[in-house]
């Protein structure tokens, strides 16, 4: 499991620029993490504005 990125996405690109990597990029209409590269250090969650990113359960 990785970090998934909810449809609160604002597109603001914060995430992309934290994740070590560089797993997060830019979708249709909103941001995605590629779950294949994602180390779920949680670097991205900590930094959305907007709270968008949610922890694998
Ligand atoms: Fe979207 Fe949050 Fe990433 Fe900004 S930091 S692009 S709002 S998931
Ligand atoms: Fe990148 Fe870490 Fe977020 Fe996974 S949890 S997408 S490795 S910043």
């Amino acid at each position: 499991m990785a970090y998934k990125i909810e449809d609160g996405c604002i597109s603001c690109g914060t995430c992309a620029g934290t994740c070590p990597v560089e797993a997060i990029s830019e979708g249709d209409s909103k941001y995605e993490i590629n779950a294949d590269v994602c180390v779920e250090c949680g670097a991205c969650a900590a930094g959305c504005p907007v709270g968008a990113i949610v922890a694998p359960e």
